[in-house]
């Protein structure tokens, strides 16, 4: 295979190349762009990494961990060993800088956690310090700078370092593809955002509580989040994430417009109201959907999940809880979520929350409803048969 990228691939054996991807990190969020993007290249297949596990983590990680960090940064070396193992050309570890972001604009910049992009080099060092493992198996490491917040320089970072593996790439191709993954992305996450959108119409209709997770978007990755969500959902409530709430216009203007209109706030998405340090991306959004969640009648409870040695969070802990218990919002947190699921103490603590809930959903939902004007009719009127 290493010879397939020597000799210069033609248009036609680039259809044969397989790039393998590790769900890593902002990986999650961004991964249709990255769907879209080599598809419009015309690369043959991108396989990306499973979900991460224990096992995953113990089999083809550990060993290889060169220094201590936080969870989701140790896993990728899980994912880059499972990778390995797969039939692929090219082993593609973006180096995410900065991220696309409905914030952008409105707060300071959208830039990932520092350990994101470091976090590629340091943990190739575990699979070279021995013999570079990618060349004796005749796959080729990729790892671009990726700074999604410069839509205008992003191509040129990617060109720089797909031609090393590509030799036939145009760099004019590239920004076609960039633009293919935008797009791609960007229906992703409209879908996503619509859907949120009916769970909220639903929830007003029939005067239902729903929750919010507020996380990381990697804390969806099972082996990251353990799936607390879901076991959330089993006791019957919707659950909303905070990367996806929808972005309707006459919505945002029942929770936030007075508080433009008074001079509090520039926009919707102004969060210079309660943080004023708007430089992470993740962090940004944590805290404009800690606005949202403290707002809206029917989240009645908050979920924070945060991994065990996450500096960038720290900060944000206080805050956040602040901002969502201003209004009686139900506040609960899991804080030190690391490769092992703790199912017996998450049974316990979802019991917990169920039960509050369940107790106090209707008294929070009436008195949300009580800061507000009316809610707009499309939010409450059902749907006509
Ligand atoms: S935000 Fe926290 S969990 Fe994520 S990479 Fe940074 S330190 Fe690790």
């Amino acid at each position: 295979m290493g010879s397939l990228l020597r000799r210069k691939p033609s248009r036609q054996e680039r259809s044969t190349l397989k790039v393998g991807i590790p769900r890593f990190l902002n990986v999650w969020g961004t991964h249709r762009f990255w769907v879209g993007f080599f598809r419009a290249l015309g690369v043959g297949k991108v396989i990306f990494s499973s979900e991460t596990s224990e096992e995953q983590y113990r089999t083809y990680g550990s060993k290889r961990i060169t220094m201590d960090s936080c969870f989701p940064v140790k896993a990728l070396a899980g994912h880059i060993g499972e990778l390995l193992e797969k039939d692929i050309n090219i082993l593609f570890v973006p180096k995410i800088y900065s991220l696309p972001s409905f914030l952008s604009g409105h707060v300071m910049d959208a830039l990932s956690c520092t350990r994101v992009p470091m976090s590629v080099e340091n943990i190739r060092a575990g699979f070279t310090r021995e013999g570079d493992e990618f060349s004796l198996r005749g796959i080729r490491f990729v790892s671009p700078f990726v700074p999604f917040a410069e839509r205008d320089v992003l191509p040129k970072y990617l060109y720089d370092e797909l031609v090393k593996a590509i030799p036939d790439l145009k760099l004019e191709e590239v920004k076609r593809a960039v633009e293919e993954g935008f797009k791609e992305l960007e229906g992703f996450d409209r879908a996503m955002r619509e859907k949120s959108m009916e769970i909220i119409r639903w929830c007003a209709i029939n005067n239902k509580p729903s929750v919010l997770i507020l996380a990381r978007p990697y804390h969806l990755d099972s082996g990251i989040g353990h799936d607390i969500d879901q076991e959330i959902q089993a006791c019957s409530y919707p659950v909303l994430w905070y990367n996806y709430l929808p972005l309707d216009e006459e919505l945002l203007d029942w929770l936030f417009g007075d508080d433009v209109r008074q001079g509090i706030i520039k926009s919707y998405f102004d969060i210079s109201d309660v943080w004023t340090s708007s430089y992470s991306s993740n962090t940004n959004e944590i805290i404009w959907a800690s606005k949202f969640a403290s707002r809206l009648p029917w989240i009645t409870a908050v979920i924070r999940l945060s991994s065990y040695e996450c500096g960038m969070d720290q900060p944000t802990f206080t805050p956040v809880q602040r901002i969502v218990e201003s209004t009686g919002t139900l506040f609960f947190k899991f804080g030190e979520l690391d490769e092992t699921k703790p199912a017996g103490s998450i049974k316990i603590r979802v019991e917990t929350i169920d039960y509050y809930v369940k107790r106090y959903s209707q008294e929070i939902i009436k008195r949300k409803l009580s800061l507000l004007k009316k809610p707009p009719p499309k939010l409450t009127e059902r749907p006509i048969a």
